[in-house]
């Protein structure tokens, strides 16, 4: 660390960058079980938030593994490793003047505390995306339950790793009871005060 020496107050600051893209930056924190519409509802947010003219960035489970965290598993270190990333990542983004989606299971309340640490309270919207595990495993979009109940895929939230569900999230979004446009829609609803800038017009 001794020969590292960041730069940042020489640079551009966030209020900059907001400033430029006309909205004011925040991360939403998607977090629930797998298949309970955690990608499927970024992604529509992201489009609906695209064309009332928010720059957006979507951070998803699957690609991140896929990507940066390629070297990651699924033990409780590396879980744990995956969060910090991604938050880490969040942050980035959010001092680029970005509105941030993160869409990861995130099954803790010690993970999510820890992103939210990060990232900063004040910008921080946790979304609990909620189906009960029976809709997640019948939908089983990636056949990853069938997986877990055969035993082939060890520790998978919901079946033998836990998912602590939020207690006070900023939004819940039951998609046992909504179509994918109204879970987005009370998403952009409850977000869009926090990310406006008073003198946009939507
Ligand atoms: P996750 O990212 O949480 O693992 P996905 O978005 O990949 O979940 O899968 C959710 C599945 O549930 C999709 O096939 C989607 O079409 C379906 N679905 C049904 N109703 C909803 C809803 N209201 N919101 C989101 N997804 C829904």
């Amino acid at each position: 660390m001794n020969n590292i020496h960041p730069i940042f107050d020489r640079l551009l600051q966030r209020a900059d960058r907001e400033k430029l893209l006309n909205q004011k930056s925040k991360v939403l924190w998607l977090t629930g079980l797998s298949g309970s519409g955690k990608s499927t509802i970024a992604q529509e947010l992201e489009r609906k938030l695209y064309n009332e003219g928010f720059l957006c960035q979507v951070l998803d489970g699957d690609n991140i593994r896929s990507g940066i965290n390629s070297n990651l598993g699924f033990t409780i270190e590396d879980r744990e490793e995956n969060i910090r990333r991604i938050a880490e990542i969040g942050k980035l983004y959010l001092h680029s003047g970005l509105i941030t989606i993160c869409s990861f299971i995130s099954p803790t309340k010690v993970s999510r505390d820890f992103a939210k640490s990060t990232i900063g309270a004040d910008d921080f919207i946790e979304v609990y995306i909620n189906a009960p595990l029976e809709v997640c495993e019948s939908r089983d979009v990636k056949g990853l339950y069938e997986k877990a109940r055969a035993g082939e895929i060890k520790g998978f939230t919901g079946i033998d790793s836990p998912y602590e569900a939020p207690v006070s999230p900023d939004v819940e979004i039951k998609t046992d009871e909504c179509t994918v446009e109204e879970a987005a829609q009370k998403i952009f609803d409850n977000v869009i005060a926090k990310i406006a800038v008073t003198n946009k017009t939507i």
